[in-house]
């Protein structure tokens, strides 16, 4: 059983033939109980299930959405619950209105409609500002006394999070892989941006495709001890390279 845990935005979209390629091969693992299939995104559930439905999305086993601080598994519907024992824990460390008070007086901030804001994640565009990456570098200085709740996701010179510290994509399939059993070291990761980084960190195997902003190539070239592969392809092109590259297509694991 191989644990594929992918980004969807600019990962597996971009280019619809070659998804359309990979999620045929992908739902053939899954039926033969082979695969569990995890996104990790930043949209909400219901974009989600409109992408398996409008964007040849194959049919996911869990969904974690809003950077990982949402966690559904199947069956998934729009009535869905995010996973109770994941928002308390994250509740437990996170107060919205101290995560707010952050955002002060940054000159150019806009903040992200209200259904990207959550009661975990408080979330803003920084491509208004006189200089993004030195807004989003006064953000991550206000927060460095509280590290221990908070952390500062970055990502596509554009989208700052602030999310609990016990979140984020790679510690959500963290605790979703140890809660199912399932071994650490089958799960390979794929990604395009810097909020897909906390990924890389958890986990060994990640794909990086080729389209991936230069955040995350330099944080991938940054990590060592993994076995991170640079995809030659974009999108889902680039996907089905690097799970090529894993053995993941391999039939009948073991
Ligand atoms: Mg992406």
């Amino acid at each position: 059983m191989w644990i594929v845990a992918s980004d969807i935005d600019g990962t597996l979209t971009g280019d619809r033939d070659s998804l359309n390629r990979l999620a045929s091969r992908l739902r053939g693992l899954r039926e033969a109980g082979e695969l569990l299939l995890i996104y990790s995104t930043g949209r909400r559930l219901e974009q989600v299930i409109a992408g398996v439905a409008e964007e040849g999305l194959p049919e996911p086993d869990a969904v974690l959405c809003q950077v990982g601080t949402e966690i559904y598994v199947s069956p998934l519907t729009e009535h869905a619950q995010p996973m109770a024992v994941w928002r308390e824990k994250l509740l437990a460390e996170y107060s919205r209105q101290e995560a707010v008070s952050f955002l002060k007086g940054i000159e150019g901030l806009v903040m992200q409609p209200s259904e990207f804001n959550t009661e975990l994640k408080t979330s803003c565009f920084l491509d208004g500002c006189p200089k993004p990456d030195d807004a989003a570098d006064e953000i991550r200085r206000r927060i460095e006394l509280y590290t221990d709740r908070y952390q500062v996701v970055w990502s596509s010179g554009r989208d700052l999070d602030i999310l609990p510290a016990s979140s984020g994509k790679g510690k959500a399939i963290r605790f979703l892989v140890e809660r199912q059993g399932l071994a650490p070291d089958r799960v390979v990761v794929a990604g395009d941006t810097g909020n897909d980084a906390t990924m890389f960190v958890e986990f060994l195997k990640g794909v990086v495709v080729a389209n991936a902003r230069r955040e995350l190539l330099e944080f991938a070239d940054s990590l060592a001890g993994g076995d991170v592969y640079i995809a030659r392809k974009p999108y889902a092109a680039g996907v089905e390279e690097g799970l090529e590259y894993f053995g993941v297509f391999n039939s009948s694991a073991s």
